[in-house]
């Protein structure tokens, strides 16, 4: 084996192989170095996204999701069952399968593309050149023209909730229960404790959420956090805002283990709660451990994340960092698509990416989508604006489907109409959002979205619908405002 490549990259999650495959299309000789290791112990690709992420999360979303539907919602459409019921290591077997399928399918990439899989650890020395440490121990020096690092991002530990695997466990540790706990506390009801909440509360458990803040989704638009917290509510989902935890302990009962949780809510009053298991998910940080040697040249800026340009340009020449592990949002596409612009870069190209555009999703039912600044942003940024808003309960698509909670939201600039962002709660706002983030890139307005003729009866008619609202103009709905 070679010791020398054109780029070696360090990290095979989203933001690395993307950037590895990229690279060998455009002719480069390319290692991936990942160190992750599967249930048996062998070298596995993907990251978290793959292994503990994206995929085994939407994997225990969706069986749940349908385990909810075969248990309270088939009745709606005068369907019956026998008794419907749950087989929790089933469950976690196929989403096990998933994960090892996709995870697979990444190698079956790296071999199509000629990318040199390589399983152990990675670290940064001066030079571009990276120390390789097997999945034996075996050590040697590789050198390349330029290094890729890609090494992700972690759970962050909170000392009052100590993960122990059992009782208290972490977003990894909550894909992998043997049983529906009866009680569930999360703290942090951000994205996963939302996700893994819905999770557990499909399948018979009472969750409770206790978030630190006061407002529920800070960094969502407003009107539909608030709308999305309506429905949540209805689901079962227990959401209390403005709870600090200051304590947990496991104890071990007649009934087996479980865990007392101490916290001051939103009135500052000492209050406890007992739960089977604790889900601690108050966020993610950048994992640079054991990556860089002292001397690699490459900075760390204040929140621990590696210092990259808008081109992911790290302070060391020839090194360029991706994902989670930089600034920005820590979303898988977010980081795939650092991948190719840094592989295009080093192989000459112009390519730069549009931050302004990075779609955002909640993956409960109904979903949450968003792209472009909420109304919050626009506002704080001085810009005029209109905004339009639809129902869809006013959607005949929604309605025969059982699926009508939610709403689209969507703003456009008061003069120019160009559409600043879209928001939705509601049944495939993933897929809507995304229609409307290929408009924003082409500059659409409003208007041009207005204009489009869309086919009926779908659930995408909400998002002409709310376009035509912001002139004033939907059919299925008064307007407060009509603009000609
Ligand atoms: P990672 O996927 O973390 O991959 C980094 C890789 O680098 C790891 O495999 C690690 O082992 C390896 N590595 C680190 N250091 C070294 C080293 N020194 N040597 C060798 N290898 C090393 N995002 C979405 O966009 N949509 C979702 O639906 C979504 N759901 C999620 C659900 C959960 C439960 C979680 C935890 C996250 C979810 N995310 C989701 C976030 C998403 O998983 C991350 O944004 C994404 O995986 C980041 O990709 P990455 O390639 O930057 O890093
Ligand atoms: P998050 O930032 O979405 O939510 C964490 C929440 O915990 C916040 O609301 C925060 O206020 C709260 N919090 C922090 N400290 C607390 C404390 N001590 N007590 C109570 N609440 C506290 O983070 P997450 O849910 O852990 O997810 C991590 C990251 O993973 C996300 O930022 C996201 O980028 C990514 N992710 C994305 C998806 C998706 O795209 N669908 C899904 C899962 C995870």
């Amino acid at each position: 084996m070679s010791n020398k490549y054109d780029v070696i990259v360090i990290g095979s999650g989203p933001a690395g192989y993307v950037a590895a495959i990229r690279a060998a299309q455009l002719g480069m000789n390319v290692a991936c170095i990942e160190k992750w290791k599967d249930k048996a112990g062998k070298g596995v690709n993907g990251g978290t996204c793959l292994n503990v992420g994206c995929i085994p999360s939407k994997a225990l979303l969706d069986s749940s999701y349908k385990y909810h539907e075969a248990h309270s919602n088939f009745k709606n459409h005068g369907i019956s069952t026998g008794k419907v019921e749950i087989d929790v290591p089933a469950m976690i077997a196929r989403k096990d399968k998933i994960v090892k399928q996709m995870a697979g399918g990444v190698s079956g990439l790296f071999k199509a593309n000629k990318v040199t899989s390589l399983f152990g650890t990675g670290k940064l020395l001066a030079n571009r050149k990276v120390q390789y440490v097997n999945l034996e121990g075996k050590e040697e020096v590789l050198e390349a023209d330029n290094v890729i690092l890609a090494s992700g991002s972690i759970p962050i530990a909170i000392p009052v909730a100590p993960i122990d695997n059992d009782v208290i466990v972490d977003s990894t540790g909550a894909l992998e229960f043997t049983e529906v706990p009866n009680r569930v506390g999360v703290i942090g009801a951000g994205v996963i404790g939302l996700e893994l909440g819905s999770v557990w509360t499909r399948l018979g458990s009472k969750v409770v959420l206790l978030e630190a803040m006061e407002t529920f989704l800070a960094i969502m638009d407003q009107q539909i956090a608030k709308e999305a917290n309506k429905i949540y509510k209805k689901q079962g989902l227990d959401i209390r805002l403005g709870c600090r935890v200051t304590g947990s302990k496991v104890e071990v009962t007649k009934k087996g283990k479980e865990v007392v949780v101490t916290y001051t809510d939103k009135e500052g009053k000492e209050a406890t709660e007992t739960f089977d298991k604790l889900i601690v998910c108050v966020g993610r940080r950048p994992f640079t451990d054991g990556l860089l040697a002292e001397d690699s040249g490459v900075k760390l800026d204040e929140r621990g994340s590696i210092y990259v340009n808008d081109l992911c340009s790290t302070s060391a020449p020839g090194v360029w960092a991706v994902g989670d592990v930089v600034r920005g949002p820590m979303l898988a596409h977010k980081g795939s698509e650092e991948g190719v612009m840094v592989a295009e870069r080093i192989a000459g190209q112009k390519t730069v990416m549009n931050y302004d555009i990075v779609p955002n999703v909640i993956y409960t039912h109904p979903e949450i989508a968003a792209v472009g600044r909420t109304e919050e942003q626009i506002k704080a940024d001085g810009e005029p604006y209109n905004v339009g808003t639809f129902p869809f309960l006013a959607i005949g698509r929604a309605v025969a489907a059982d699926e009508s909670d939610g709403m689209v939201k969507m703003i456009a600039h008061a003069e120019t109409d160009r559409i600043l962002g879209c928001h939705i709660v509601g049944p495939s706002a993933p897929d809507l959002v995304q229609q409307v983030a290929i408009a924003m890139e082409f500059g659409s307005s409003a208007e041009d979205i207005g204009m489009t003729v869309f086919g009926h009866p779908t659930y995408s008619e909400a998002v002409k619908e709310a376009a035509l609202a912001v002139n004033g103009h939907a059919i299925h709905m008064p307007n407060k405002k009509r603009r000609k």
